[in-house]
This record gives C-alpha cells, sequence and structure tokens, in this order.
C-alpha cells in the first residue's frame, strides 16, 4: 500500500492582504522551525493577491511551506475577465490549486463540468488540484451524501488519466460543517473518504486510488484533528478558519504530538 504524506492546508478564503500574508507566513515558518516537520505537508492558500508576496518568502528562505491558489479559471488566456489562468499560477510557483470550494459552487454557480474543465487547467500548467466535494445538509439527512459526492467526483474526473489523478488531492468538505463549528464525526468523515477511495478503485485502479491523498475539511481544530486523522483513508485536513490563527493552525499541523 502506498505511503500518503498528510497535508494540512490552510484555505485562508478572503483573509489577509498581501502584508498581513507576509507578516502570518513568517510567523508559521518561525513557529514550524523549531522542529521538524517532514512527516506532514504545509500548504497555505491565500487570495490571489497575496501569492507573489508569499512565493518571494517561501522561495527565497527555502522554506517547506508550499502554496497554492483557491481558484484557476479553465481557460488558457484571453476575454475572461476578473480570471486568474493555470499559467499564471504556474509562473508564481504554486504547487496547489483549489478547485470546487463549496462557497464557490454556491456563490459562482460552479458545475461538475466546470470543476472538471478546471482540473484538466490545472494539470495542463503543472498544478495539482485540490478538488473539493461534499454534500449540503439537506442530502446528509436524506442518508444521500455518499452517492451524492462520488457524482461530484465522477464529474470532475471525467477524461482525467489514471497518472494525473494519482496526484490529485480530494477534500471531503460536507457543507454543513464549513464555517459552523459544527465537526462531521470521525466515523462520517471515514465513511464519505473511504468510499471516494474505492470509486477511484473503480474508476482507475487499486495502485491509483491508494496513492491520492484525501482531506477532510470542515470545522477542523486542533482538539478534534487527531480523531479525524486516525481515520484510515483520511491523509490531512483543508482548514479554513482556523487556519487564520497560526498558533492553532500549528497544532493542527502537529497533531501527533
Ligand atoms: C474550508 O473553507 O475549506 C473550511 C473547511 O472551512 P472551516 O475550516 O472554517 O470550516
Amino acid at each position: 500500500m502506498a505511503t500518503r504524506t498528510p497535508l494540512m492546508a490552510g484555505n485562508w478564503k478572503m483573509n489577509l492582504n498581501h502584508l498581513e500574508a507576509i507578516a502570518h507566513v513568517q510567523k508559521l515558518a518561525f513557529a514550524l522551525n523549531d522542529k521538524d516537520h517532514d512527516a506532514v505537508e504545509v500548504a497555505v492558500l491565500p487570495p490571489f493577491t497575496d501569492l507573489r508576496s508569499v512565493q518571494t518568502l517561501v522561495d527565497g528562505d527555502k522554506l517547506k511551506i508550499r502554496y497554492g491558489a483557491q481558484d484557476i479559471s479553465a481557460h488558457d488566456s484571453g476575454a475572461y475577465t476578473g480570471e486568474v489562468s493555470g499559467a499564471m499560477l504556474a509562473k508564481l510557483n504554486c504547487t496547489y490549486v483549489v478547485i470546487g470550494h463549496s462557497e464557490r459552487r454556491q456563490y459562482h454557480n460552479e458545475t461538475d463540468e466546470l470543476c472538471n474543465a478546471k482540473v484538466k487547467a490545472a494539470y495542463k500548467h503543472g498544478l495539482t488540484p485540490i478538488l473539493c466535494v461534499g454534500e449540503g445538509l439537506d442530502v446528509r439527512k436524506a442518508g444521500n451524501q455518499v452517492a451524492h459526492t462520488l457524482a461530484q467526483v465522477d464529474g470532475a474526473l471525467q477524461g482525467v488519466p489514471a497518472e494525473q489523478v494519482a496526484s490529485i488531492v480530494i477534500a471531503y468538505e460536507p457543507v454543513w460543517a464549513i464555517g459552523t463549528g459544527e465537526v462531521a464525526t470521525p466515523e462520517d468523515a471515514q465513511e464519505v473518504c473511504g468510499a471516494i477511495r474505492g470509486r477511484l478503485a473503480e474508476l482507475y485502479d487499486r495502485e491509483t486510488a491508494d496513492a491520492v491523498r484525501i482531506q477532510y475539511g470542515g470545522s477542523v481544530k486542533s482538539g478534534n484533528v487527531a480523531a479525524i486523522m486516525a481515520q484510515p483513508d483520511v491523509d490531512g485536513a483543508l482548514v479554513g478558519g482556523a487556519s487564520l490563527d497560526v498558533d492553532e493552525f500549528v497544532k493542527i499541523v502537529r497533531f501527533r504530538d
């Protein structure tokens, strides 16, 4: 079975300007510096306007912090006002790009079809997608969380070859748990993360499925992260609110301590 390095990624959403981003990443790097964190990968996902500042800081200091964007255009270039292309993100040395976050699905009507085009755009430009999937409260109450989430996975991965999918990160984020303080139980997280891995094995093969990192996201905090990370198919966390507090995020990264 593949060894998967856990990925703790901080989704800053629309918070922290570029000066605040510098202060935040410096504090984070300093806090992580006193001990090796090779066993856990750490990434920050700031707003577009912060990426250049974060790049300068991280690349210049060879800090072991990766970074990425919160969205990508499905297009390469052209008359798409307000959009940012994969080539632009690659030029900024981004490693990751979030695709299909529930806030984009909700406020910008992003469909699985668009997510699929964005996944392809990310790979075209050498970026690793963090593909977000997960059900709303109504779906959860009806007990359809697995079928709903797997349909999102199927849609977003249409025509994406196994050699690319092996490197993808899938974030299972039940919408009812995002920013609400209502975290899924470890068993809830495992149910859907395990089903996602099972689907990847069906769509591709066992080896590919075992290589993919599947994160849980939704009100992750230092107090609940260890129990969630103890689940066999959970390989990290996508952390929103708690990633804005450096001390709290560092505790999440060090969930094993
Ligand atoms: C997110 O934005 O992806 C998220 C999981 O947010 P929060 O941790 O605040 O629930």
